[in-house]
């Protein structure tokens, strides 16, 4: 393990560009549950399909009721120390940009510029109208909803309101996945943070980051597919490696 911490160290200290790919797995230590463990809120409220959420309004108030919890836990939680990591990266000058797969805002809740964070799953900053395509703060739409409007409508079309995040069912927005794409292009070292790299397209990406010939480092708890190809492979809890890392780097760099 010190070995590991000690290898991703110098090839953070000697990376110029590097890509941060993080999933749910950075934010379980700030108390987000991962939306696949099949643990605690996922059973209470199976998720909505997009399919189910367009076509009936019985699941549009599921989805909503599931809403309030993911909404308070969201804004009850604080960025925890890979998060704090991450974002010292980028003031360290070191950091092209943060592709994540997590809707909870911790990266930029962590001083992470937001224009370097690509939300490819979306956001629960706000709602967006599934007709006419508008966008409105969530805080609004909330309130709507505390107030007794269970099936909240568009202002202009009366189109149905979502969290402009992707349901299951619903593809990931071409513009951030494009973003995303390039971003992965760019780096020289490519790093994936609390992602089991199993769902797509954010799977892909450290291949693409491979082929572009940058470096791979994988911190996850569990393995991944893209074990074998890694430089380094830290089966971690993130929040306990990345500071580590990070003072060995400066270290590293100030050695150097
Ligand atoms: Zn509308």
């Amino acid at each position: 393990m010190d070995q590991a911490i000690h290898d991703v160290a110098e090839l953070v200290a000697a990376a110029k560009r590097i890509v941060v790919l993080s999933g749910a797995g950075i934010s379980t230590e700030s108390g987000i549950p991962d939306f696949r463990s099949g643990h605690g809120i996922w059973q209470a409220y199976p998720p909505v399909s997009y399919q189910e959420f367009m076509t009936s309004s019985e699941a549009r108030q599921r989805y909503w009721a599931l809403r309030q919890v993911l909404h308070k836990q969201v804004q009850g939680a604080h960025p925890n120390a890979a998060h704090i990591a991450v974002a010292r990266l980028e003031r360290w000058g070191k950091l092209a940009g943060v592709i994540t797969q997590n809707f909870d805002g911790l990266h930029q809740k962590a001083g992470n510029s937001p224009e370097r964070v690509i939300e490819l799953h979306g956001t629960s900053r706000l709602a967006a109208c599934q007709s006419c395509g508008m966008h409105f703060p969530m805080d609004e739409v909330q309130a709507r909803y505390d107030a007794g409007d269970r099936d909240p409508r568009c202002e202009h079309c009366k189109g149905y309101l979502k969290a402009a995040t992707i349901l299951f069912g619903q593809p990931v927005p071409v513009a951030e996945l494009a973003r995303a794409i390039e971003l992965a292009h760019s780096g020289d070292l490519f790093l994936v943070i609390g992602s089991s790299l199993r769902v797509n397209p954010a799977a892909r990406l450290p291949g693409i980051a491979l082929e572009s010939g940058a470096l791979l480092v994988i911190i996850n708890l569990q393995p991944t597919p893209y074990d074998r190809y890694a430089s380094v492979v830290l089966h971690a809890q993130a929040g306990e490696a990345l500071p580590c890392i990070l003072a060995a780097a400066r270290l590293a760099e100030a050695g150097a």
